[in-house]
């Protein structure tokens, strides 16, 4: 049986970036790798948009099939170029997947992504 503590300590732990939003992709929390990754502490980014990572080039349909698996409620995996705080671009390697409750409707969503910059 797994406490809620070590569960916690396990997802702020993990070596990948892991990131909760509400339905307007506002960021609720980040672990420890979404900040070494990012170059952000986590207190500035809590009630940022997750659009702050996005360097603005990634093209729109991209963010647009995003929207729409998770409009559906499916998951989506994909690669999008982010900025780090410090300005320099990486690969986001990006799977978000909806939190939705039973009773339908989006509340919340996770996102996990790793730095693929070397792999592309
Ligand atoms: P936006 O106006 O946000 O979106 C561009 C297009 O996407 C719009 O034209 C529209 O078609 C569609 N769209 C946007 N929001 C919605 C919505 N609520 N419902 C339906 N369609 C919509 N983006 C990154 O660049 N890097 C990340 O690392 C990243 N991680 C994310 C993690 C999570 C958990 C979530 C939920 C989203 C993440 N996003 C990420 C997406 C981010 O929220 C933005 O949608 C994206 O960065 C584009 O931002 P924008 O301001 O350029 O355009």
């Amino acid at each position: 049986d797994i406490t809620d503590a070590l569960f916690h300590h396990a997802v702020d732990q993990s070596a990948i970036a892991i990131s909760i939003t509400d339905a307007a992709a506002t960021i609720l929390y980040v672990n420890k790798a979404f900040c070494a990754i990012t170059g952000y502490a986590a207190e500035e980014v809590v009630g940022q948009n997750q659009s702050l990572l996005s360097y603005r080039s990634t093209p729109k349909p991209v963010y647009q099939a995003l929207w729409a698996a998770l409009n559906e409620g499916r998951p989506w995996t994909g690669r999008l170029l982010n900025r780090r705080k410090d300005g320099l671009p990486y690969v986001a390697e990006l799977t978000v997947t909806p939190l939705a409750p039973q009773n339908g409707g989006q509340t919340h969503y996770l996102g996990m992504h790793w730095d693929a910059t070397d792999e592309h």
